[in-house]
């Protein structure tokens, strides 16, 4: 390897050179992203130099597709993993929503808000986006807002589809701006009831929940990440699952591009006319050193168990949020990788300040994004009781900093009577 050069050395061009990134390493205890496996790294960094062709790679992608048909707990052919961040995933996802579809659109938080505001981009006529060209609101999508810290139910989800009789629905798995678990059965259940087709943003329960997409059979649409439950962040990909009505209706109308197209994009992952196939058709150039990573992610998910994980977050977040209702917080959230909570009155107003006290001492956790001002706390791959301490232990010595009366050690002991009841 070669020195690092120094500082203020100029490019031959005389540009004013940077240093090298450093980037700290930092507890990611916040709703996402986890904090990678190192195993997942080592993948990656032992990734040769391999085109998208080459057939090591393309055996990646089909491994890899198959063992997502597994974390999925589906049969659908049109399985695979869209290049990006969650967004890619979703706005895959809603590629087939054409201008003029109808479309209803449950929020409860930040993430299904954005969600909503891709499907008025995509379900927009142009004179709609002229209209409004940075938020349109075509008349076609109803947004129903449920309250920041609720669930969307299926008795909301029921009377909504009864009278707006749409094309398309769409709500969140699990809404991460407030951390509350949606009803996907009732979903499933109201779509099948009015023949509607479903699309669920699971980006913060694929990997976290346990749960097989098969069982919701009018969801026809399904989108995940790389960052959250799946912990494969360098270099991404974000799971997409389609079943047959979307696709048949994808044959029929057709969509509006070329990155984003289920039916084009699968080629890449070997798949053609609903069907596996032998051979990777060209789509876009696919980084080798991404699917070694992907794939590994995809393996230790699965070697520790679908459900074994699912038990682990339920046990761990338990733990954390008794610490953190020790501490006076109120918890408004239902998420088993994530807690999210009002501070004690006499804080109120302090969300904002604290965290960025915490962040910027390495322990990464988050306020809201959207109103109102909450605290969030999350446990991406911190399944160890050693991290469990330490995420309480560093947000005690926090609040204890910031003026409450906080008995860490009392907070510790009962922490770890728990832990230890396993
Ligand atoms: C994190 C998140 C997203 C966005 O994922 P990115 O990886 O940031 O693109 C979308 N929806 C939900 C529910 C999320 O939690």
């Amino acid at each position: 390897m070669s020195a690092q050069p120094e500082f203020n050395q100029k490019s031959a061009e005389g540009f004013e050179m940077f240093p090298q990134l450093e980037i700290p390493h930092t507890l990611a205890a916040g709703p996402g992203p986890g904090n990678t496996d190192p195993r997942v790294l080592a993948r990656f960094a032992a990734a040769g130099v391999a085109d998208h062709m080459q057939a090591d790679v393309v055996r990646g992608m089909k491994e890899a597709k198959a063992m997502l048909r597994e974390v999925f707990g589906t049969k659908n052919a049109y399985t695979f993993g869209v290049c990006g961040t969650g967004w890619d995933g979703l706005d895959c996802a809603f590629s087939p929503i054409l201008p003029g579809d109808t479309v209803v659109a449950f929020v409860n938080g930040t993430f299904s808000g954005i969600d909503d505001f891709n499907i008025r981009l995509k379900a927009s006529t142009p004179q709609d986006l002229a209209a409004d060209p940075l938020n349109p609101k075509p008349a076609n999508v109803v947004t129903v807002n449920v309250p920041h810290g609720e669930s969307v139910t299926g008795e909301i989800v029921e009377a909504a589809l009864a009278e707006h009789k749409p094309m398309w629905a769409f709500m969140a798995h699990w809404e991460t701006g407030s951390g509350r678990v949606n009803d996907i059965e009732g979903f499933n259940n109201a779509c099948a009831e009015h023949d509607v087709m479903g699309i669920v943003d699971a980006v913060s329960s694929l990997g976290i929940g346990y749960f097989n997409i098969d069982d919701y059979p009018a969801v026809t649409t399904w989108a995940s990440c790389p960052q959250k439950g799946i912990l494969g962040l360098p270099l991404t990909y974000a799971p997409v699952s389609f079943n047959d009505k979307v696709i048949d209706l994808l044959k029929q109308r057709g969509c509006y591009t070329y990155v984003h197209h289920p039916i084009l994009e699968a080629r890449h992952w070997c798949i053609a006319d609903g069907e596996d196939v032998e051979t990777a058709a060209y789509h876009r150039t696919h980084s080798g050193y991404a699917v070694a990573s992907f794939h590994e992610a995809l393996r230790l998910l699965l070697l520790h168990g679908r459900e074994m994980k699912a038990a682990d977050y339920v046990f761990y977040e338990k733990g954390l949020r008794s610490a953190i209702e020790a501490m006076g917080c109120k918890v408004t959230s239902n998420m088993p990788s994530l807690v999210v909570f009002d501070l004690p009155e006499a804080f109120e107003g302090k969300e904002k300040e604290l965290v960025v006290g915490c962040r910027s001492a390495g322990f990464a956790i988050w306020n809201t994004l959207s109103e109102p001002a909450q605290i969030r706390i999350g446990i991406l791959n911190q399944l160890t009781v050693e991290t469990i301490n330490d995420i309480v232990g560093r947000f005690a010595d926090a609040m204890i900093e910031m003026g409450a009366e906080v008995d860490k050690v009392q907070v510790l002991d009962d922490l770890n009577s728990y832990l230890a009841s396993r």
